[in-house]
């Protein structure tokens, strides 16, 4: 059972409740993006599980009016089976997309996933003709290289600073490099790019700097932070904007929950309050 600390973080663990709390944000004006929690899986079954879990997913957000998608992790559904894998669990997902007209996320993982993960991207995207996007990293130093290759394609990119602890020889460890980076890239997709820009990151600074740029060129754009962070701002920036909350869900919340209480010493004082009833 979800303890009642981790439902800040996570949308309850089946899929009436991801619907449920879709719904919620939808009446704040903030789109719902549902992830299942799951990664890495070495057996081909759970990963057909899961893609077959969104499909169903996708069904149900089918008999909805809400405004919700998916967002999908490449380890989640094969990859680390094969990359044949992962491709046909991809198309099930994006056929049952096309048949529910729900976008469809391709998250990010570590680089040893980039090129399989954005090859794939490219292929269903370019099938499809819009209606998927993927994640892109500005602590990797290709990223400039993988923003050119899909400044035609018409599918979205999804900018943020990168979670993976990456070596140095392909990534920028530096946080002031990684935030200028950050800027450079959202200046040529802001100038250069059609398809759909969403600006994954909680930092003001990003997010002032997206405001000038729109400002500047008049290229449309949308937000998206995590349940739980910043969920004030969130229902501000929706006031003038599209607003989008990453929402994960399902059985595997314990390791989700975990790096989000530990990524800042404020979710720590939080969950020690509410142990202590406080
Ligand atoms: P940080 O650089 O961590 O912080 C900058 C500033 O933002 C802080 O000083 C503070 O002002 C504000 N801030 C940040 N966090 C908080 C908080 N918890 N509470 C209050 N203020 C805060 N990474 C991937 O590698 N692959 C993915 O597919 C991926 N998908 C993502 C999808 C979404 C919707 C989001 C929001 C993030 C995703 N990430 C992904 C994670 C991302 O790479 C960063 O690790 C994460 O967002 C932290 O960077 P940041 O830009 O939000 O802010």
């Amino acid at each position: 059972m979800l303890p009642p600390i981790a439902r800040r973080f996570v949308a309850g663990e089946t899929p009436a409740t991801a619907l449920e709390h879709a719904r919620e944000c939808n009446d704040r004006d903030i789109g719902a993006i549902l992830n299942l929690l799951g990664e890495h899986y070495e057996d081909p079954t759970a990963a057909d599980d899961d893609a077959r879990a969104y499909a169903a997913l996708l069904a149900d957000l089918g008999g909805t009016d809400l405004d919700a998608c998916i967002s999908v992790k490449p380890t989640q559904i094969g990859l680390d089976v094969s990359e044949a894998r992962f491709r046909d669990n991809l198309r099930g997902i994006v056929d049952a997309a096309d048949e529910y007209d729900r976008f469809v996320w391709i998250d990010m993982e570590d680089h040893t996933t980039t090129d399989a993960t954005l090859d794939a991207f490219e292929e269903f995207v370019e099938a499809r003709g819009g209606g998927l996007g993927v994640c892109l990293q500005a602590n990797l130093k290709r990223t400039r290289g993988d923003l050119e290759r899909f400044r035609d394609v018409p599918g979205k990119i999804r900018l943020v600073k990168g979670a993976y602890d990456e070596p140095p020889a392909i990534a920028y460890k530096s946080r002031e490099r990684i935030n200028e980076v950050y800027q450079e890239h959202l200046e040529y997709l802001f100038e250069h790019y059609e398809g759909g820009i969403a600006l994954g990151s909680h930092d003001p600074v990003m997010i002032d700097r997206a405001r000038e740029l729109h400002a500047e060129h008049d290229t449309d754009f949308e937000i998206q932070m995590l349940m739980g962070v910043r969920e004030d701002a969130q229902e501000d920036l929706a006031r003038e904007y599209e607003v989008y909350q990453y929402a994960p869900y399902g059985g595997k919340w314990l390791s989700y929950f975990y790096r989000r209480m530990m990524e800042r010493k404020e979710n720590a004082g939080f969950a020690l309050r509410a142990i202590l009833g406080r």
